[in-house]
């Protein structure tokens, strides 16, 4: 994420060394000899070595669990570990479903275990570093409060480090850092793992991460927490709390998952969750403009409740829909379980004022499932 506030800090802490390293002590780089053939093969050599250098380092941070350890005490140092509680509590309680939901699909993650925590950024924001070193922002959760929906960014991040696409968006400012410090000086080993945490630790904001990547991100996201057994409408919703609350403007906050220009938008993310919900419904239920339609024929629109608007609650009562269609719970009655629809033992919709009745909902239910 990168908040106009958080850019200022973050050159700042570029400038300054943050993890204790002081980026001005490399040798400056000699003017290069035009002409001198030596100095171009020098320079190719030099090259080959710092790409040498760059995946070595690659290896030690994502790889060795020392490397891990390190960066995550310096992300740890750098933004501030919380201290409520109650959210870490919470989050020691999460991390361990979503890994167990993402083995069922990608057994890998057993050998690399997340290392996370909660920093003290107010800016609604969450991270995956190289390693599985992953962080979330206090600010996410003035976002929202919505466990189901913290587990679709949780799931996102974690996506991304499945998927390892943190070490291939780094390796671009890596080679820029170490490629600099090579040049014309012999920097050991440690010199150089000191100049990629810096970038690593505190690039992490401006890491550029393709499109392509993102999408697979969300997309994995959803596998994850249905798995997870979370609510699969919770995908949708969130991205139609993030448009509700900050419009179509990116700029208003920033960070890895939900502000860099070229990733995809609000609504498209959002789409791309409902289009999947229809799917996993065996294509009987879907939501469009805050109304739950089952095969094609409208079932509910929810009033705004429980600090969610209307369209927002919409998608988690489809969530529950194409959950109940997956499981084959529509072979079952629909009913009312005191303000609860139901459908066989699938709950659908807690009912509040402003909505229909659980029984006229079920009634209607059991006529278009
Ligand atoms: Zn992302």
């Amino acid at each position: 994420m990168t908040a106009k506030s958080w850019k200022k800090k973050i050159s700042a802490a570029i400038l300054c060394g943050i993890v204790g390293i002081s980026v001005s002590a490399v040798l400056p780089v000699p003017a290069a000899e035009a002409g001198n053939l030596g100095s171009i093969i020098g320079t190719v050599i030099q090259g080959a070595a710092a790409k040498q250098q760059v995946d070595a380092q690659i290896k030690y941070f994502d790889q060795t669990e020392e490397g891990r350890q390190q960066l995550f005490a310096a992300f740890k140092k750098k933004y501030g570990v919380s201290d409520n509680y109650y959210r870490m509590q919470q989050l020691d309680e999460m991390m361990p479903r979503l890994t167990k939901g993402i083995a069922a699909v990608d057994p890998s993650i057993h050998k690399k275990p997340y290392l996370y925590f909660i920093n003290k950024q107010n800016t609604f924001n969450a991270f995956c570093s190289m390693g599985h070193v992953m962080s979330v922002n206090e600010g996410m959760y003035s976002l929202t409060d919505n466990q189901d929906e913290v587990a679709v960014v949780l799931a996102h991040e974690m996506g991304h480090g499945q998927k390892n696409h943190v070490a291939s968006a780094m390796r671009k400012k890596l080679n820029v850092a170490i490629g600099a410090a090579m040049v014309g000086s012999a920097v050991g080993g440690s010199a150089l793992s000191n100049i990629a945490l810096n970038v690593l630790v505190n690039q992490i904001d401006t890491v550029a991460i393709t499109k392509k990547d993102e999408w697979e991100a969300d997309n994995l996201a959803f596998d994850y927490v249905v798995n997870a057994g979370y609510n699969p409408g919770a995908a949708a919703a969130i991205w139609q709390r993030v448009e509700e609350k900050y419009g179509k403007s990116k700029t208003s906050f920033a960070g890895e998952i939900f502000s860099p220009s070229d990733h995809p938008t609000h609504q498209q993310r959002r789409d791309n969750y409902v289009k999947k919900l229809h799917e996993y419904s065996g294509k009987h239920a879907t939501a469009e403009k805050g109304v739950v339609k089952v095969n094609g024929k409208a079932l509910v629109q929810p009033a705004a409740a429980n600090d969610m608007s209307g369209a927002e609650r919409s998608y988690f009562v489809l969530g529950n829909l194409a959950a109940a269609y997956h499981n084959g719970h529509n072979k079952s009655n629909a009913y009312a379980s005191g303000n609860t629809l139901m459908l066989g033992q699938q709950p659908i919709m807690t009912c509040y004022a402003g909505d229909p009745s659980a029984a006229e909902l079920a009634e209607l239910l059991n006529k278009i499932k």
